[in-house]
């Protein structure tokens, strides 16, 4: 099959010819027609503790079709279905994957990162974590269920209740899906901080009820179109230095939700979270349930996140679309479509 392979920090991926995935026991392989990049695969192909061994194959927000089933399957799959996935391999027999958390499962492997990935025309997937499509969504508007559940994912950790005023830094796709579900959840206020004009624009498109600009004067500019200061505050960005400014931005006994991914060093002040009791609750990943219900939404026309699509590529295009993400641009969700297709 081809697949965009990764060839060493630095170096654009190459799509190359490798052998086709066979299914282990408990396994399906899935055809893939969409997959999307994601900012994880960014950090994982970079220089640093995060960086995968060359060779690796990327991919974890794939949708596809069932091609092949693996031995001593339990649910009735036939080639065809239309399916997304949890990227992960997992056991399908400890009570973190009967329970719907394979991420806590001790055996895992995470598709797209140790396990090959979606950046191929074919993939491996557990048919434990594995999740039939409704007729009523689309394979392209599936291809968003990953991004799509870490943000709901992120909400829920938070706790959030109808009628509460919200602040979200960074407009990626995931501070892009929690101000998605923070509206779909009844907070009075859902405001976004970002920079750059085009995601700014998309924040509001997605559910965001006010923009604003980072930097020292973020809780005055909140308190100025909310009225008061954020119930909870999701950090998407992940940069050294942003919790501590959401801590100090935080009101007592106020929640904050660190969802970015920072890889640095990073220091904070303790104390103003304790004057204010804070509760810091990090978040990452998601449940099957979180699968599951970002699917009957998507498929019941409840949610819509695909203006959060910015650009479909083929794979043969993908490894310089994937180089281009590093810098600055007006991007938010590429995706890759499959060869053949
Ligand atoms: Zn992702
Ligand atoms: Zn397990």
């Amino acid at each position: 099959m081809k697949a965009a392979v990764f060839k060493g920090a630095g170096q654009p991926m190459r799509v190359e010819t490798i052998a086709d995935p066979t299914p282990a026991a408990g396994q399906l392989v899935v055809e893939v027609a969409y997959c999307g990049i994601c900012g994880t695969d960014l950090h994982s192909t970079r220089e640093g503790p995060a960086m995968l061994p060359c060779n690796s194959v990327l991919g974890h927000e794939f949708v596809g079709e069932v091609v092949t089933l693996g031995k001593g399957l339990q649910g009735s799959w036939k080639t065809g279905d239309r399916v997304c996935a949890l990227p992960f391999l997992s056991c399908g027999g400890c009570a973190a994957c009967l329970g719907g958390r394979p991420f806590e499962c001790a055996s895992l492997s995470c598709i797209g990162l140790n396990a090959p990935g979606g950046f191929a025309e074919y993939v491996a997937t557990s048919e434990c974590n594995t999740l039939k499509l409704p007729d009523q969504l689309s394979t392209r508007d599936a291809a968003l269920i990953e991004p799509l559940a870490v943000g709901l994912h992120a909400v829920r950790a938070g706790s959030l209740q109808a009628g509460q005023r919200v602040l979200i830094t960074g407009a990626g796709p995931i501070g892009l899906a929690v101000a998605l579900w923070a509206r779909f959840l009844g907070a009075r206020d859902v405001v976004v901080s970002e920079p750059a004009s085009e995601r700014r624009a998309l924040a509001l498109s997605l559910g965001a009820t006010a923009v604003v600009q980072p930097g020292e004067n973020l809780g005055e500019q909140f308190a100025d179109v909310a009225g008061g200061p954020p119930d909870i505050v999701f950090e998407c960005v992940g940069a050294p230095g942003l919790i501590q400014q959401c801590i100090d931005i935080a009101p007592r006994r106020g929640m904050l939700v660190p969802v970015g991914v920072c890889e640095q060093p990073d220091t904070i002040l303790p104390f103003p979270a304790l004057i204010k009791e804070l509760s810091i609750r990090f978040a990452i990943a998601y449940t099957r349930a979180d699968y599951e219900t970002v699917i009957a939404m998507l498929a019941q026309g409840r949610i819509d996140a695909s203006p959060m699509v910015t650009a479909v590529v083929s794979l043969d295009d993908m490894p310089a679309a994937f180089e281009a993400l590093r810098s600055p641009s007006n991007q938010c969700k590429v995706l890759t479509r499959l060869a053949g297709r």
